[in-house]
């Protein structure tokens, strides 16, 4: 078994074209996943000289080449809880984002032309327990009556039984405008085409420290290759594990680095596939520490979770692998016995709230905090951050929301194993 992303592992590793550090751009984007190449793109396509700046050898290999490879609509949390506090506009307009985060990334992969079996077969919620079925019936019925989304329907236990080979379901909520891709093939295709229309992509760039040029936007950043100057400073760098959890101040107490554990089945055949999920639909279940699942385009079955609470590591990957694996046997027992061929773990970039946050701040930019729920958002938030920083400040969905720093949270994350056990009891006797 590979201790290793299959997105990456199965999808040709992008190569940047070789310049040296410019000493000025416009702009200067921290981080080579999903956010900052997007920004990229659509930053280079406005004209402007920018670089992206990457720690790793590699761009988008960690959270956006480490996912489960799901393109979902709606919200990470419950649109009638975040409704309750901030109002039903509110909420029908973070929930509509999502739907735009999705149109985005079919319409970058129609227009790059990128490779990577975008569908859009919809994602099935899946209740694990009978009582579970009453909320999601109110869920779907508040997001119909309150005009959010019309594409959700109820399906009952047989109707699942009908595309998904597993007792284990009561039934669930059917989400039909969400997608799926390959996503190492899309991070391909997506730095290739922000170099292609003129951004400078710089792997092995890691950043250690922003300065500030007077009261504007301009800055001097500190980077493993050299110093560069930028008239303006995106930062795009998720749950970071470089240095030490946030290397840049008010970020570190804001963002809480939580490990989310995936492992990934041996081919199991077009027609064993085929029976096993028959829709090809993405799936997640019910729960505080809830499973997701889809097929590959080579028929494999992809099964993560928050296996444990911890970050990720190569210890911590294996022994969630070990978790996972179970999980996977209780839900379809019949793959009891089936290979894994891949077992990976990643950082998502949690915010209290559990939605993102992006704005300007002390004349930085910055877009982050998906909490698990952020591949079609960060390639969203990427584009209209771009926008942003031309000038539109409506282009930001998430704009003006308070963000204040976490009681306690200082760094690395010390307190993960309370909040996990709480979250597993908070299951257990739901
Ligand atoms: C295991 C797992 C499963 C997930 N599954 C899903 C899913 O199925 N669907 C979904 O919607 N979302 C999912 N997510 C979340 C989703 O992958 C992320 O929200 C999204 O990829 C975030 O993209 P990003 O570009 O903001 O961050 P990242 O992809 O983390 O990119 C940030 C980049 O910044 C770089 N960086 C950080 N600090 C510095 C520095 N100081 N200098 C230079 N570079 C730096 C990092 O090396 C990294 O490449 C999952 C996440 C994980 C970890």
């Amino acid at each position: 078994m590979k201790l290793d992303s299959y997105w990456t592992d199965s999808a040709p590793a992008f190569a940047p074209a070789v310049h040296a550090l410019p000493a000025q751009v416009d702009v200067a984007v921290v981080g080579g996943g999903f956010t900052g190449l997007s920004a990229a793109l659509a930053l280079a396509k406005r004209g402007a000289r920018v670089a992206v700046l990457e720690a790793g050898a590699r761009v988008a290999a960690e959270a956006s080449g480490r996912n489960g490879g799901h393109v979902n609509n709606g919200l990470a949390v419950d649109y009638a809880d975040v409704a309750a506090r901030v109002g039903i506009d509110k909420a029908r307009a973070w929930y509509r984002a999502y739907d735009d985060a999705v149109d985005t990334v079919a319409r970058l992969v129609r227009d790059e032309a990128i490779d990577c079996d975008f569908m859009r077969h919809g994602k099935l919620k899946l209740a694990t327990r009978a009582h579970q079925m009453a909320a999601l019936e109110r869920s779907a019925e508040r997001l119909l009556a309150d005009g959010v989304d019309t594409d959700v329907e109820i399906l009952d236990a047989a109707q699942v039984r009908s595309e998904v080979q597993s007792e284990r379901f009561h039934g669930g909520l059917l989400y039909r405008r969400s997608g799926q891709m390959h996503m190492g093939r899309f991070a391909q295709g997506l730095a290739a085409a922000a170099q292609r229309h003129g951004a400078q992509i710089h792997t092995g760039t890691m950043v250690s420290r922003i300065e500030r040029l007077g009261q504007g936007h301009a800055h001097r950043l500190h980077t493993a290759g050299g110093i560069l100057t930028a008239q303006q400073v995106l930062l795009a760098t998720g749950a970071t594990r470089h240095g030490g959890y946030g290397s840049f101040g008010w970020l570190r107490r804001r963002i809480v680095p939580i490990g989310s554990f995936i492992v990934v089945t041996e081919p199991l055949g077009a027609e064993r596939a085929q029976a096993l999920l028959a829709a090809r639909r993405t799936y997640t279940t019910v729960a505080n520490i809830h499973h997701y699942f889809r097929l590959t385009p080579d028929h494999r079955l992809v099964f993560g979770g928050r296996a444990r609470f911890s970050v990720s590591s190569p210890q911590a990957d294996a022994a969630s692998g070990e978790i996972l694996r179970t999980g996977l046997a209780e839900t379809f027992p019949q793959l009891g016995a089936v290979r894994l061929d891949y077992c990976w773990g990643g950082l998502v970039d949690m915010t209290q709230d559990r939605l993102p946050h992006a704005g300007e701040r002390d004349g930085l930019y910055y877009a982050m905090g998906y909490s698990g729920h952020g591949t079609q958002m960060s390639i969203h938030m990427g584009e209209r951050m771009a926008a942003v920083m031309d000038g539109d400040a409506g282009a930001n969905p998430w704009q003006g929301r308070d963000w204040p720093a976490i009681p306690g949270h200082f760094g690395p994350p010390w307190f993960l194993p309370a909040v996990g056990l709480y979250y597993s009891l908070k299951d257990k006797l739901a």
